[in-house]
């Protein structure tokens, strides 16, 4: 069973996470988190809201930052899959049996969050590339782990997941990941 996780720029998955992240706008704020939101923080009419995000879509940062993260997953992902495989296989703790993984790049909100059961979103105008591959990994095993985790606190959560980061062989691959400390989905 191997695990494989592509990374899409898909313009319409863009506009449904629009309203997602702005209901934890609110929240990001209070807890200081690190985000961006080029776009009214006001909900305005549907055809505005797929200019304005049509806008962001085309700009050179935006375009850039998804082939960028595209470019380092396809030259990585396997060392970082095998990686994965390996903690995963193991860990004691119980996983979800999930194989296939979308990422989708998106233009605003925080780092990264996920929505089961096999959804993760990276902000690609925030962080450097190596950041955003480290989110992917940290969503991945909030998703592989979400039956398991679902009974725990949020940070008892966040605890288990950078645990799982901190195991060999992935802290070589990322000698400098930084716990993460926000995830939108509670
Ligand atoms: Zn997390």
């Amino acid at each position: 069973m191997k695990i494989d996780l592509h990374i899409y720029c898909d313009q319409n998955k863009i506009y449904t996470q629009l309203e997602v992240v702005r209901n934890f706008l609110p929240t990001m704020k209070k807890a200081g988190i690190k985000y961006t939101f080029d776009l009214s923080e006001l909900s305005t009419s549907e055809h505005e809201n797929k200019e304005k995000i049509q806008k962001i879509i085309d700009t050179k940062s935006f375009q850039r930052g998804c082939e960028k993260l595209m470019k380092e997953w396809d030259k990585r992902s396997d060392s970082i899959i095998q990686a994965i495989q390996k903690i995963i296989s193991s860990n004691i703790a119980p996983n979800d049996p999930i194989v296939f993984f979308n990422c989708y790049c998106i233009p605003f909100g925080c780092s990264g969050y996920f929505n089961t059961p096999n959804e993760i979103f990276i902000n690609v105008l925030l962080n450097n590339t190596e950041f955003q591959i480290q989110t992917i990994i940290h969503e991945f095993f909030h998703l592989v782990y979400q039956t398991h985790t679902s009974g725990l606190e949020y940070s008892a959560r966040e605890k288990f997941v950078d645990d799982l980061f901190n195991e060999l062989p992935l802290k070589k691959e990322f000698p400098n990941y930084e716990a993460q400390n926000f995830n939108i989905n509670k």
